[in-house]
């Protein structure tokens, strides 16, 4: 399950793509314009955008520059729809920053095929890639996190549910996640658990987080749930 943002101001193919997106089990979000889609961004940043190149005010191909200078969206995947089909705008799509391009008319089936060769790209959690984020370095091989920052590098212990909290929030930093999302995403769909829980575990992984100085790393939203953050600021002392 992705969270994916589709941009597209004809709503009879926004209505389709989500409509598709929906029922591959994928939280879909639509903007008609470039206004729209900023907002929602900057709500929650979604796993994936879908973004039409001819939008009514703001271009797409705009709106792709701006998302790849932002160091928030920076490295928020974008395929790019169109109506043009011509090898030059193709490359200025990809020079814009969009990870993949399709023209239009596209069959759904060819979209949804790109999309998961994307999100697959795209996700880290699945690779064992090391992730890095405010001081932290986690090695999903080696299953250790440290910090480092000083002069020698400090160990985490961490409990495994922990482990896989914390990187589920370093390999999606920045947006806001729910308890529900997070029992999905880090605990599997086909298990029980109060949303409660998540906020034991979360409380855990900050209290280890604080034996190295970073607990502030981790935010509670009021009402919303939780994120990591590197621009988080670390409580005075
Ligand atoms: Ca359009």
């Amino acid at each position: 399950m992705a969270r994916i943002l589709v941009v597209e101001d004809e709503s009879a193919i926004a209505e389709l793509v989500a409509i598709n997106l929906r029922h591959a089990g994928h939280e879909v979000t639509l903007a008609g314009d470039a206004a729209q889609a900023q907002a929602e961004v900057d709500a929650v940043l979604p796993d994936l955008v879908v973004l039409d190149w001819m939008l009514p005010g703001q271009s797409g191909l705009n709106l792709a520059r701006q998302w790849r200078e932002g160091s928030r969206t920076r490295a928020m995947p974008i395929i790019m729809l169109t109506a043009r089909a011509e090898e030059s705008d193709k490359i200025a799509g990809l020079d814009a920053g969009a990870d993949d391009y399709l023209a239009k008319p596209f069959s759904t089936h060819e979209l949804m095929a790109r999309i998961r060769a994307v999100l697959r790209r795209k996700a880290p959690e699945t690779l064992d890639a090391v992730v890095e984020l405010g001081g932290l370095r986690l090695d999903p091989s080696t299953r250790r996190v440290t910090r480092h920052g000083g002069a020698a590098a400090q160990e985490l212990r961490l409990g495994p549910t922990e482990f896989r909290l914390l990187h589920f929030l370093m390999t999606h930093p920045e947006r806001v996640h729910s308890r529900s999302q997070l029992l999905d995403r880090v605990w599997g769909d086909h298990v029980f658990i109060e949303e409660r829980t998540v906020d034991v575990h979360v409380k855990r992984l900050r209290d280890a987080l604080s034996t190295v100085q970073s607990a502030h790393l981790v935010e509670t939203v009021r009402g919303a749930g939780y994120r990591i953050s590197e621009q988080a600021h670390a409580a005075p002392a």
